[in-house]
């Protein structure tokens, strides 16, 4: 008997470990869907909403830090205003 050549590949299964066609889009064993293309939309897609959440974060906390300087600003002349005479005295 030849084995014939066609242009699928046997990969065993990461689920059940069953050996399964590549071109085949979920194990026909256990169910498990194929890890090929289908994962790498999804990983991109999860990068980019963690550079996104990460740039609203930064966004957030740029926004945040402003009225943080100024109440250090202001706490900073407050202090500086009743320790300078107390140092020149
Ligand atoms: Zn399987």
């Amino acid at each position: 008997m030849i084995e014939p050549k066609g242009n699928k590949v046997l990969i065993d299964c990461y689920e059940c470990k069953a050996k399964v066609s590549d071109a085949a889009a979920a194990c026909p064993h256990c169910g498990a869907v194929s890890q090929s293309d289908d994962s790498m939309p999804v990983i991109v897609t999860d990068m980019d909403m963690k550079i996104s959440s990460m740039i609203w974060f930064l966004l957030k906390a740029a926004i945040a830090a402003v009225p943080a300087v100024i109440i250090i600003y202001t706490a900073w002349t407050i202090i500086g205003g009743v320790m300078s005479p107390l140092l020149h005295m």
